[in-house]
């Protein structure tokens, strides 16, 4: 017989990360992996359950031919089942997409066009989707957003002070790596119900880098506004920037558009300040002083906007690190919590430097929790399985 499995599908501009899980009483997880360099000479990594990584060089033309890529690499694990559901991470599902979606032709119509807000994603979403509809013409697709967290942000951390009708017209704080914020969300009502039902500020810190506030599961702030951009200095880009910077280079400099957009999300943060490398452990383990600079900024923003979402919440009873960098690195989170202890936040640091989930000593409980995207994509994909449809609003 054909037992059940769904696939979770995260394309980017030239990868696409996946997932396969059994549809058991529980989300058994069967393998996952990743594709790089699509459009060229392509890595495809596969790490199978109980099974050493394959690693496989292979040339895929477009998202289409990768997903092939993938599957031939699976099909020994996928004998014996039926791909019976797709979800798919969709960066932007704008105002209306505030709950994951059976994707149809109508809302595949509708996410293209968010493509201005999220130019550098959502196409690339959208690609993934229309190779894996064709490749699974039978299975239920699912889109799950990285905005529909946050869309029960109170107003005043949804909008910016221009006149009202740009907010009318769209131009919102919409946030972002909500999967990754409810994940984790979820991960605190199971283990620590008390700080779900309490003040915590989430730091998602890998190459994109942002901050959430979440008061009893609800998000009420993030760093991260109407693109991916704000908050934050990340691997890339730039992080907050007074706009009129973006004046002076438009006026003074002569930059386009298309300059601008190279500058803000592919040569700056990390990778700018230091002139290194947008990888942490490069720079972590560089004497050069340009690297600590860089290290230096990103944990001052992280401090401030800590600072900043301490009074959003009324006052903090957790700090969750995960992502890359917040679940790896040791030496950024003592830096972030160095002196503040007047807020409640103290540092086990051997605990801290063993990575252990539980770091903290002080009121403030701290914690790192590894982040798992994919099986927020999961569950979603097998609730539309079982009957209960995602109706995500248009
Ligand atoms: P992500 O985008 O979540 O995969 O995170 C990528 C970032 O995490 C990169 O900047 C890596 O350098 C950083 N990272 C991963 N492992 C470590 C580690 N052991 N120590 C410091 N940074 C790390």
């Amino acid at each position: 017989m054909n037992t059940p499995v769904l696939f979770t599908i995260n394309a980017g501009s030239s990868s696409i990360k996946f997932a396969i899980y059994e549809v058991a009483a529980h989300l058994q997880e069967l393998a996952r992996g990743q594709i790089s360099a699509i459009g060229g000479h392509s890595h495809l990594t596969v790490h199978l359950r109980g099974a050493l990584d394959t690693h496989q060089e292979i040339d895929t033309p477009d998202h289409s031919s990768a997903l092939d890529a993938i599957l031939a690499a699976c099909a020994p694990l996928l004998e014996g089942h039926i791909i019976a559901g797709v979800g798919h991470r969709v960066v932007h599902g704008g105002t209306a997409y505030t709950t994951p979606v059976v994707i149809t032709d109508q809302v595949l119509d509708a996410l293209a066009q968010y493509q201005p807000l999220a130019p550098l994603h959502q196409p690339h979403n959208l690609a993934g989707i229309r190779a894996a509809r064709h490749a699974f013409p039978d299975a239920v697709q699912v889109a799950c957003f990285d905005t529909a967290f946050h869309r029960g942000h109170p107003w005043v951390n949804d909008t910016f002070a221009l006149p009202r009708e740009y907010y009318n017209r769209g131009v919102r704080r919409y946030g972002f790596h909500g999967l990754s914020y409810e994940y984790l969300s979820g991960a605190l009502k199971r283990e620590a119900p008390e700080l779900h039902a309490g003040r915590v500020i989430i730091a998602h810190l890998g190459n994109g880098a942002s901050m959430c506030a979440v008061k009893n599961g609800i998000s009420v702030g993030s760093t991260m506004g109407f693109s991916a951009l704000d908050g934050l200095p990340m691997g890339t880009r730039c992080g907050q920037i007074d706009p009129g910077v973006l004046l002076y280079l438009i006026q003074e400099e002569g930059m386009d558009a298309e300059a601008l957009s190279d500058l803000l999300f592919k040569q700056s943060g990390l990778k700018g300040l230091s002139g290194i490398s947008n990888d942490l452990r490069v720079l972590e383990a560089s004497a050069e002083p340009a690297a600590k600079q860089a290290i230096d900024y990103f944990v001052f923003r992280i401090r401030r906007e800590l600072g900043a979402m301490t009074p959003v919440l009324g006052g903090l009873d957790g700090l969750v690190f995960s992502g890359g960098i917040g679940e790896n690195s040791a030496r950024i989170r003592r830096e972030v919590c160095a002196g503040l202890d007047w807020l409640g936040i103290s540092l086990d640091q051997d605990a801290n430097n063993n990575n252990a989930r539980d770091i903290g000593t002080g009121a403030v409980r701290v914690m790192v929790i590894p982040t798992d995207e994919e099986r927020v994509i999961a569950r979603a994909t097998r609730e539309a399985l079982e009957g209960h449809a995602p109706s995500g609003k248009q």
